[in-house]
């Protein structure tokens, strides 16, 4: 059937990656080709070059490609001399990888609750939390937008303590006019297809201010080996490949036009969700004032406990959608040892089992959107059939 002739047959995938390759191809395969011909597949001029490109797009002076997201925490965390005995601050609600890395390097996670509206850590969980063997808030940027940060900066200050952004979802966000990748020591972002700037594979940059951090996560992310075969420090292969940096360089110049396309799938969103009257049933994301958001996910809240009905229906209707996250960290099996219970983090328990990612990527048509939002509308009213 042809969607174009009966919008209700429109299927809507959660993120299209494919939408990008039609234009871009000829560029990335040319990228691609004259790295294979360079001979050089392991660091070199393609790595620097996107280091600093991307580092500069962040505001940062200082760009340390690496391996992940995930990899490119666990080396900011390592450069600030993170381990054993240490604790990190950090919210329950975020990806897996924010507290992984604080455990891949033996130190212990702290949870503190987020605030509801927006989904970031809550500056006033925070300062409760700080014991003598704090050293570190890991600042998540969920979604795209910017945590609260100078209430966080003054507690840092106060207590001596660093400042890591888990930028994965961020980038090009920004607070107070300051761009993520500037809001704290050091900051992680991470090129998951599905994240704003999206490798081909598995990649990931830390930025920073700091040359001796930038040097430190540069030589651990080589087995800590400089010159060749001394070993100043244990470090890890967390490298990026020069074919990654290589397709993220064609990528990184059209990363803005992307982002104001996501805002503006966004803003229509915003007013679907009037046009459809289910603004009363689904809360929209909340933008604080002075932040720039980028919305990788558009993330609402269902009411009245209907989410994972909601869900159900979504998948039948071949309309993707995704929990993010569906279990807080606090409940994780694997994080039992820390002794956390179910109603440590009431808000973080909420978002769980109230949120919902609608489809979301730069070029989502908005017929797609109208499809997405008419089924949310469809489902309250064959809730309301069932109950009468
Ligand atoms: C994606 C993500 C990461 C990890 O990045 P990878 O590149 O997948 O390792 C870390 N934190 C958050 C919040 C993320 O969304």
């Amino acid at each position: 059937m042809n969607p174009a002739t009966n919008p209700a047959a429109m299927t809507v995938p959660l993120c299209d990656l494919l939408a990008q390759l039609r234009d871009l191809e000829p560029q990335l395969l040319e990228a691609v080709t004259r790295v294979l011909r360079s001979g050089q597949v392991i660091n070199g001029p393609e790595v620097a070059q996107f280091e600093q490109a991307a580092a500069r797009y962040g505001g940062a002076p200082y760009g340390v490609g690496c391996s992940s997201g995930s990899d490119a925490l666990l080396l900011a965390l390592a450069a600030l001399g993170i381990g054993p005995g240490d604790e990190v601050l950090l919210p329950p609600f975020t990806f897996f990888a924010s507290v992984g890395a604080v455990c891949r390097l033996g130190a212990r996670p702290v949870f503190a609750d987020i605030e509801s509206a927006t989904y970031n850590l809550d500056p006033h969980q925070v300062e409760s939390k700080i014991t003598s063997r704090t050293r570190a808030i890991m600042a998540v940027h969920l979604f795209g937008q910017c945590a609260d940060m100078e209430p966080l900066w003054s507690i840092a200050e106060r207590h001596n303590l660093a400042i890591v952004e888990d930028a994965a979802q961020a980038i090009g966000a920004e607070y107070q006019g300051k761009r993520a990748g500037t809001l704290g020591g050091i900051a992680c972002f991470s090129f998951y297809p599905s994240k704003n700037l999206g490798a081909y594979g598995d990649a990931g940059l830390a930025v920073t201010s700091d040359p001796d951090w930038a040097e430190r996560m540069r030589s651990l992310r080589n087995h800590g080996m400089e010159p060749k075969y001394y070993h100043r420090f244990i470090g890890w292969n967390a490298r990026l490949d020069a074919l990654h940096a290589a397709m993220l360089s064609v990528k990184l110049p059209h990363l803005e036009r992307w982002t104001e396309m996501r805002q503006a799938a966004a803003a229509r969103y915003d007013a679907l969700i009037d046009e459809y009257h289910v603004g009363g049933f689904l809360q929209r994301p909340t933008v604080r004032p002075q932040r720039r958001h980028v919305f990788n996910q558009y993330v609402v809240r269902v009411g009245r406990g209907q989410r994972d009905a909601l869900v159900r229906y979504f998948r039948a209707q071949k309309i993707g959608c995704e929990i993010y996250y569906p279990i807080p960290l606090h409940m994780q099996e694997c994080l039992d040892y820390l002794g956390y219970r179910e109603g440590d983090f009431p808000a973080s328990e909420r978002a769980a089992q109230d949120v919902m990612a609608l489809p979301m990527f730069p070029e989502i048509h908005v017929d797609q959107q109208h499809r997405v939002v008419q089924c949310v509308a469809q489902f309250l009213r064959q809730q309301a059939r069932v109950a009468a």
